[in-house]
């Protein structure tokens, strides 16, 4: 099986971009929804959402996500 050559990220130049797919409303997938730089010193991402192009979008590390779970504000911004 032949490894899957990512395109380099031209932000910082050492990470790879890899697609990231997402789940819509009503559990329709949404392949490659968001590209993201492998680097973590980078974070470069690049992200389609409704027909609009998102670049670098500061990401949520999913940290705040489990912490605010007990307090039922589940404001989805999809
Ligand atoms: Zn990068």
């Amino acid at each position: 099986m032949d490894a899957i050559a990512f395109p380099k990220c031209q932000k910082c130049g050492q990470g790879d971009l890899v697609p990231l797919s997402d789940f819509g409303n009503q559990g329709a997938p949404i392949h490659y929804k968001a590209w993201v730089c492998t680097n973590p010193d980078c974070g470069y991402n690049l992200k389609i959402r409704n027909g609009d192009v998102y670049i670098n979008e500061p990401i949520n590390s999913g940290v705040n996500n489990i912490r605010n779970r007990s307090n039922n504000n589940n404001t989805s911004l999809g």
